[in-house]
């Protein structure tokens, strides 16, 4: 039986929803405001009330064509009628799954050969890691294991991809094995930069740091190293100039290799096909997800390069088919749904769209609410925009964690009917529309910003 009111529906989620990333006892107590999403047409969404808002963070960065698209719940209808589920085991498949796997193949970067299909983010790296072990082992290099992150990537939270995300938050309490895993320095210049520093020599010194960590391991030791080609849930950080030619340069030295984690940047966010794309990236296995079906069902995957995918092949004819795979890897419905979104992408020139519109926004935001005094940095790329709010401007000092203002501009953005996003870390608003914004509706999120911005601070 349906609840009967919103009052019951209430009590049953206090009483029997576990949420992801939530304040437990606070909700459980009634004392956070529920929020129950009923629609969404468009950039907008519409929650159980009626009250409109523009999505500017297309769910978690995900709904990257939009909301209401028929296209793809109806590929999605069809395929269920048709064929609901089989596996991918021992070489079975369906037709969706496989038409996926060449779209995404022909997306990618030059050198990309093959694709591994998952259902979240997560699982997605964690296939990362085993691959490259695997690779490793397969080319008798036992000891070349370890896997250097970034403080403040993101890269899920399960228990490996967990010690990977390099964010307290994610962290916290869990006990989390200890992992395989190195932090490095992040590429956040605004943060970590000396004031005298340029783009270029704080990018030279996060390589440095990146090679001293290297030696002090022993290459022979380090598998891989794992980026966002912007860092995203640790801030919206587009790297700073040159960041990605001097890192790939110490990469190669050791013979390390490169994931390029495009979970957020992949199938156009930054006005193209992909980040790796956009600063000359060249990676040997990419992760994607959220862009790959705009999250009308959940699906992720792993794209290896032809080099890399030459050595599966040679560790299967020597020790038999991989072990790896999960019930639902490639999913004919998620496939299904996979191959309209990139349909929709190209047909409605989206990638494009969120390279001039992203250009015309992040501009816009800048020249609007970079002045204010509590504002102190305006960074985005594409249709990824962050806006830094900080206690005293000159001297980069920020408020307290009790103090925060990001999470109440946020509050007063919703007011207006805008959804932004106080980023987990830091005092920071996130912005991440769909990619069909218009000029139009970019204006709208820039207007309530400035006002939300004002009245808050
Ligand atoms: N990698 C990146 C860059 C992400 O932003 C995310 C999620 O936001 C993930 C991995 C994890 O994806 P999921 O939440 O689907 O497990």
């Amino acid at each position: 039986q349906p609840a009967r009111t919103d009052n019951e529906l209430d009590a049953w989620d206090r009483d029997h929803f576990f949420h992801p990333s939530t304040h437990m006892g606070q909700h459980a107590r009634g004392e956070t405001p529920n929020r129950i999403i009923a629609g969404g047409e468009g950039v907008y969404i519409v929650d159980r009330d009626g009250k409109k808002s523009l999505d500017a963070f297309a769910g978690l960065y995900c709904v990257n064509v939009g909301y209401g698209r028929k296209s793809i719940t109806d590929a999605i209808a069809e395929q269920a009628a048709k064929l609901p589920y089989y596996h991918a085991y021992v070489g079975h498949g369906s037709e969706p799954s496989i038409r996926l796997a060449k779209m995404v193949v022909e997306r990618a970067p030059k050198g990309m050969s093959r694709v591994f299909f998952g259902l979240s983010g997560s699982d997605a790296n964690e296939t990362n890691l085993k691959l490259v072990w695997y690779y490793n082992n397969v080319l008798k290099r036992p000891e070349k294991k370890k896997i250097i992150s970034r403080w403040r990537g993101y890269h899920g939270s399960g228990v490996m991809t967990g010690s990977l995300t390099g964010l307290s938050a994610f962290h916290n309490l869990f006990d989390l094995p200890k992992a395989p895993v190195l932090h490095t320095e992040a590429p956040y210049y605004y943060r970590r930069a000396d004031r005298s520093m340029s783009e270029e020599r704080f990018s030279q010194h996060c390589a440095d740091k990146l090679e001293e960590l290297i030696q002090a391991e022993g290459p022979e030791t380090i598998a891989a190293f794992i980026g966002e080609p912007v860092l995203g849930t640790g801030g919206i950080v587009p790297p700073p100039t040159g960041y990605w030619a001097k890192i790939q340069a110490v990469l190669r030295k050791y013979d390390i290799l490169l994931i390029a984690d495009e979970v957020v940047t992949g199938f156009g966010r930054l006005g193209s096909m992909f980040g790796s794309d956009h600063y000359g990236i060249e990676p040997d296995l990419i992760t994607i997800a959220k862009g790959l079906t705009s999250a009308y069902a959940p699906l992720s995957g792993v794209i290896v390069s032809e080099k890399f995918w030459r050595v599966l092949e040679q560790g299967s004819d020597e020790y038999g088919p991989i072990g790896h795979g999960w019930t639902y890897s490639s999913h004919p419905l998620c496939a299904a749904a996979g191959v309209a979104n990139l349909e929709l992408v190209d047909e409605l020139d989206l990638v494009r769209n969120a390279g001039e519109v992203g250009a015309y926004f992040n501009a816009a935001l800048k020249d609007t609410v970079g002045g204010h005094r509590h504002v102190g940095e305006v960074r985005g790329e594409g249709l990824l925009a962050a806006v830094e709010c900080v206690r005293d401007k000159d001297g980069r000092v920020f408020f307290d964690a009790s103090q925060k203002v990001g999470p109440r501009i946020a509050a007063a953005l919703l007011e207006q009917g805008v959804i932004a996003r106080a980023m987990p870390q830091g005092d920071i608003l996130g912005f991440a529309p769909p990619l069909c914004l218009t000029r139009q509706e970019a204006d709208q999120v820039v207007d309530a910003t400035r006002r939300a911005v004002e009245a808050v601070t």
